[in-house]
């Protein structure tokens, strides 16, 4: 009987729980969706997928299968392919956040067929970790503890896959939304993709070859790239399993390469946003301290918009800003010290900033995004707290000492800062030359954001 495996933002063969259940069960349709609507919300998340195709399409080849492309609502795509190929199963992953359906078991139910939804490949299934109370963990380092002594399942090897007697009719495997919504960016932001399953396997083994104990502190240094493993992308559409990294860094950990327990614990807050996303599904909406829902934040306009263009006037917040234009990705020292400037600095609200970087990141990921966002704003769980506001001078001083990193993607004649004006919509008018003026004093900026907490610590301790 030949089943439907919907390749849902894992886009690889090996560690795929769906496609080893969608294997042993028979001859299997491999199906990837293109939505349209996901394209216009995070164009460059979707140029990413497209990215990974080709390298898809040609592992299922090799093994004598296909990939089946389509564009169009999930819902309505499943309940098609089920039509035309008269499939009476359909096995896919759970997406995120892990309650929300879509619509997606009528729809396959209502063309004839079951969907069966399987685990992500995560360190761990969700819920399995808990505290000596039997209740998910809230702060990180009781968790990363927990998850430390937890037993890591091995990957899954990629299943032989039967080919069914006939394929369905499949589309082009490109997203025109995605292409539209970033115009001039698509080819600026594809030349800094490394995309394909076997591509993320190779920086995975580049990476641990060069691990080393200043892992840590090395990513914080601005200017120094490869001291992290650059495979938020890969994990973020699936192309290789957090337990494969796992199992790959504890091997490499036994041959003795320093570093790889702080990798791992990074690994970790990945595992534990998931943990956080999967009891509060609308944690990308809602802050987590449901008091902070009553806090005024400013709202979209002028201030929001130069931060989002990086023309705050602020060097370090400025180049982070283009460098996630250019890349797609942002150093995760500068994501915090931007995203901290916008909730602080501006007092405008976390999910402006969030969306933001969900349209802008390759690496976009539901969970880390919001548990992240959360973190910097003090309203998520184990979050810090509104009144600790970075100095982005004082960061910039400290983490990047020579000025590399914001004259990489400031200075007019620079690689970066030309790269970001092909990249920059016209309607921005980037003018390399001309450096914007500060929105503000950085130090009015943290007095202003301190007393506003006051306000609104007074105004929640009165209400109580
Ligand atoms: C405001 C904000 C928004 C963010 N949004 C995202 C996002 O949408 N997608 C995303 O993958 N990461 C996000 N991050 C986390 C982090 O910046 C990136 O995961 C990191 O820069 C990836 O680089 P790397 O793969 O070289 O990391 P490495 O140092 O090699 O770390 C290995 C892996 O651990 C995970 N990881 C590392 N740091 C974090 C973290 N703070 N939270 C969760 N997982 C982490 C990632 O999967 C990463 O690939 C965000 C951070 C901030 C402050």
């Amino acid at each position: 009987m030949t089943v439907i495996c919907w390749f849902r933002r894992v886009l690889r063969l090996d560690d795929h729980p769906a496609l080893v259940a969608a294997a042993a069960a028979g001859p299997v349709i491999p199906l990837v969706i293109l939505d349209p609507a996901e394209a216009r919300a995070r164009p460059a998340s979707a140029q990413r997928q497209v990215m990974a195709l080709p390298g898809l399409a040609e592992a299922l080849a090799a093994r004598g299968s296909r990939l089946v492309v389509r564009r169009g609502d999930p819902a309505a795509v499943l309940a098609r392919v089920i039509r035309d190929s008269g499939a009476r199963v359909v096995h896919a992953s759970q997406g995120l956040p892990f309650a929300r359906d879509d619509g997606l078991a009528a729809a396959v139910e209502g063309a004839g067929a079951r969907l069966h939804l399987h685990p992500l490949a995560d360190l761990v299934a969700r819920g399995s970790v808990l505290t000596k109370g039997g209740t998910s963990f809230k702060v990180f380092t009781p968790f990363w503890r927990a998850l430390r002594q937890a037993d890591i399942a091995p990957p899954l090897p990629a299943p032989d896959l039967a080919a069914p007697d006939r394929w369905p009719d499949s589309d082009p495997p490109d997203w025109p939304e995605a292409r539209a919504a970033m115009r001039r960016g698509w080819d600026v932001v594809a030349r800094h993709v490394q995309a394909g399953e076997g591509t993320a396997q190779d920086r995975l083994d580049a990476f641990l070859g060069r691990i080393a104990g200043d892992y840590v502190q090395g990513r914080d240094r601005l200017a120094e790239g490869d001291t992290t493993s650059g495979l938020s992308d890969a994990l973020a559409v699936g192309e290789i399993s957090a337990r494969r990294i796992w199992h790959r860094a504890l091997d490499a950990q036994h041959q003795g390469r320093g570093g790889v327990e702080d990798f791992l614990r990074e690994l970790a807050w990945r595992e534990f946003s998931r943990e956080l996303f999967h009891a509060a599904p609308d944690l990308d909406r809602a802050c987590w301290r449901r008091e902070w829902n009553g806090f005024t934040w400013r709202g979209d306009g002028p201030d929001a918009d130069a931060w989002g263009q990086g023309r705050t006037g602020i060097a370090v917040v400025d180049a982070g800003m283009r460098e996630m234009f250019v890349t797609g990705r942002m150093h995760n020292r500068v994501r915090m010290i931007a995203a901290s400037f916008l909730v602080k600095h501006l007092m405008i609200d976390w999910r402006i900033g969030l969306d933001w970087f969900a349209r802008c990141l390759t690496d976009w990921d539901a969970a880390s995004n919001a548990v992240n966002w959360q973190w910097v704003a003090g309203c998520g769980p184990d979050a810090s707290p509104f009144f600790r506001v970075f100095n982005p001078d004082t960061q910039a001083a400290k983490f990047d000492p020579g000025g590399h990193y914001r004259q990489y993607w400031l200075a007019p004649e620079a690689e970066g800062a030309r790269q970001f004006a092909k990249a920059a919509p016209l309607s921005w008018r980037i003018d390399l030359a001309a450096r914007p003026a500060p929105l503000m004093d950085l130090d009015t900026g943290r007095q202003d954001a301190l007393s506003a907490y006051r306000d609104f610590a007074g105004r929640m301790a009165a209400a109580r």
